[in-house]
């Protein structure tokens, strides 16, 4: 049986006419998956029940059902937990002026081990499909029948639920939720592939952010692609000493490759990538820091994005915020583009770092061993 959700158009093609049917199946299969969130084949009514049936009996779709969702009382951002077949991710929906913003796990757990990071406590479980990828960001949107944005949101009548998204309701898709992308690439490729497909989301490759802890091989096999999305390094340090102690990726990978590996990439695609670095203090946010990392990133197409680090996991303050704008000031003057995020999502650990594997206990996964 092969998940129809993770296979792309030709791919679903391929499918239509070996059942001997015209290949403008392939598009309403495509719309009924990618545009309306359908659920079980029954629902395709414009499909002859012969390709129903056939599909039926060769493909399933993909389940990923609302288990719970929190909506913030500060910003209006809401957090899902999702459940697949076997595990529990999160995503959440973050409202912007300029549009929604979805933020997906790629991956049930991570293997990353980074100090700060709540992804990490229970370790990894599994990866996901890109069509578990694509349910995430369906279900932000609220186009599936089964969706976060059910009969009991208010807003929502029976006449546009389960129907066509309008494509300006998710507008942004990041990739920084549980997990890290560039472990799954394969999958993360696909997920792109499906959520820009102008038959589906149609979600332009500039409003995809991947972000990822700085595997070095995958952000030169990434750069080869020459795709038009966004890539964010998660850095958080600006010696290799430093983020040792905090990622230990570091050691794989130091910073010299890792800044040369980013430095094909903004050749090859030219496009900028952004640095994360969240600000802890004590840690890596003193002025002399800020000089360091000007000189690490001198002369890089680039973007430095600050944020004082969350409560997540381990034993980390947040830098006060007068102390991020001194460190601001201090790598603006050194001519790197800079800006503090705003941390949403706070109140209901939906924000950075702060997405797990949840309910351990029900996920069937020999590794966890609960806390
Ligand atoms: N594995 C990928 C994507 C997931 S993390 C990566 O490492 O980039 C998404 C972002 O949240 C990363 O920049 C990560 O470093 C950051 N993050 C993790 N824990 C955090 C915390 N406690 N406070 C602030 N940001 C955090």
């Amino acid at each position: 049986m092969k998940d129809i959700l993770s296979m792309n158009f030709s791919e679903i093609e391929g499918l239509v006419t070996e059942s001997g049917q015209p290949k403008y199946r392939a598009e309403q299969i495509f719309d009924w998956l990618h545009r309306r969130g359908a659920k079980s084949f029954d629902e395709m009514e414009n499909l002859p029940k012969t390709l129903r049936n056939e599909l039926e009996n060769h493909c399933y779709i993909t389940n990923v059902s609302v288990e719970e969702k929190f909506l913030s009382k500060n910003d209006e951002t809401e957090k899902y937990l999702l459940k697949l077949g076997d595990a529990y991710v999160e995503s959440v929906r973050m409202k912007y002026k300029h549009g929604n913003s979805v933020c997906i796990s790629t991956q049930a757990g991570c293997k990353m081990g980074c100090k700060f990071c709540a992804s990490a406590e229970s370790g990894f479980y599994r990866n996901l499909s890109a069509g578990e990828m694509c349910a995430q960001v369906y279900n932000a949107a609220g186009i599936s029948r089964h969706s976060a944005l059910d009969a009991k949101s208010p807003g929502i009548t029976e006449d546009n639920r389960g129907f066509r998204a309008k494509p300006a309701e998710i507008r942004n898709v990041v990739l920084m939720g549980c997990g890290e992308p560039l472990d799954n690439f394969d999958a993360t490729l696909r997920f792109i592939e499906l959520i820009t497909h102008p038959n589906g989301m149609n979600i332009s490759q500039r409003n995809i952010t991947v972000s990822t802890c700085g595997l070095v091989p995958q952000i030169h096999a990434l750069a080869k692609k020459e795709l038009q999305i966004n890539l964010a390094i998660s850095l958080h340090a600006p010696t290799d000493e430093i983020r040792e102690k905090i990622m230990p990726i570091a050691k794989t990978f130091p910073q010299r490759e890792l800044i040369s590996a980013c430095r094909f990439y903004t050749e090859k695609t030219r496009r900028r990538i952004t640095f994360e670095y969240a600000l802890s203090k004590g840690l890596n946010d003193i002025p002399a820091h800020a000089k360091f990392l000007a000189k690490l990133l001198h002369g890089l197409l680039c973007h430095v994005n600050l944020i004082p680090i969350n409560k997540a996991r381990g034993n980390f303050s947040p830098t006060p915020r007068r102390d991020i704008e001194i460190f601001a000031s201090i790598l603006k003057e050194k001519n790197i583009p800079t800006t503090i995020r705003r941390s949403l999502g706070n109140d209901i650990n939906a924000a950075c770092g702060q997405l797990r594997l949840r309910r351990k206990e029900i996920a069937i996964c020999p590794f966890h061993h609960g806390k």
